[in-house]
């Protein structure tokens, strides 16, 4: 890879960083300097209802405090709205999409998956998601840590919501769409994001936009095996004690870490974590229960 590499790290502000999004955002980090590329912080701040307040803000000065610094201007979603209208007039155009009425419950008692139902119906757009068509679905992708994944056919296959009936924009539109525009070149984040990596590749192959590579990190989990998480109040991370947790971050990545890494202040152990960087040491469990 060249330095022509772009890497992001995407938080959605829906509370502190904890433990789990510093392995995101310290893995991206790496593989972008690595790389002697750039790296970029979005704010995925799409979803008001599920947004802290003051959390963006929280997250920004927690990554700096770890010397994660960005290289460009931080975005924020609520301020791309106009470019995810364009872009959903440009699949529309194309005779891609459709409204849909059906609730969730509608779509369980005729499967797992939705099948088109309102495909034919030139529904109005009151109420109504918008979905978009899938002509070609991607059944597999290559990831580079993971190698090939499969994507379950019925999956693959569904309409998407790109619009939803609440007026928000999805994620799929929304992530596709920013790292179209902010050039990157591979995405690097957590597991729990395989699934819908599919979509996200089949709207880079209507936009006709090349799409960049995946590399995703194991997950960190509890010890009943969920996800740390903001929605299960995993504790934010704690600023006094940076140096510590980024050396349990690099452990976590498989860096070979000894104990004298805490004599090297915040950006010599960065510098280190770049020298040490290796993908092909990475962990390739999808998730992984962190010790006492
Ligand atoms: N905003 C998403 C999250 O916080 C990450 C999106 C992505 O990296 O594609 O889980």
């Amino acid at each position: 890879m060249s330095n022509s590499y772009v890497g992001r790290f995407a938080p959605s502000p829906s509370g502190p960083l904890h433990f789990g999004s510093l392995i995101a955002a310290v893995g991206s980090y790496l593989q972008a300097k690595a790389n002697q590329g750039t790296w970029l912080v979005r704010i995925e701040d799409l979803d008001p209802p599920r947004e802290v307040a003051g959390a963006a803000a929280n997250i920004l000065t927690t990554l700096d405090a770890f010397g994660l610094h960005w290289d460009r201007d931080v975005i924020y979603q609520s301020q791309r709205e106009p470019a995810y209208r364009d872009a959903i007039a440009q699949l529309s155009q194309q005779g891609l999409t459709y409204y849909c009425h059906c609730t969730r419950k509608q779509i369980q008692a005729q499967g797992q998956f939705y099948q088109g139902q309102c495909k034919h119906k030139k529904l109005t757009a009151e109420h109504a998601a918008l979905r978009l068509t899938t002509t070609t679905p991607v059944n597999y992708f290559i990831d580079e840590l993971h190698g090939k994944i499969e994507i379950e056919k019925a999956l693959a296959a569904e309409d998407f919501i790109i619009h939803r009936k609440d007026g928000l924009f999805a994620y799929n539109l929304a992530v596709v769409v920013d790292d179209i525009y902010q050039g990157v070149t591979e995405v690097v984040r957590g597991a729990d994001l395989i699934e819908p990596t599919g979509r996200q590749l089949y709207l880079f192959s209507q936009f006709a936009q090349p799409a960049p590579s995946y590399l995703h990190l194991p997950l960190v989990s509890n010890v009943d095996g969920s996800k740390l998480s903001k929605q299960n109040h995993a504790p934010g991370l704690d600023t006094t004690k940076t140096k510590t947790l980024l050396i349990e971050a690099f452990k976590f990545l498989a860096l070979p870490v000894f104990n004298a890494l805490e004599d090297l202040s915040i950006p010599q152990l960065l510098q280190w974590g770049t020298e040490h960087w290796s993908v092909k040491n990475l962990p390739r469990q999808k998730s992984i229960v962190l010790g006492p």
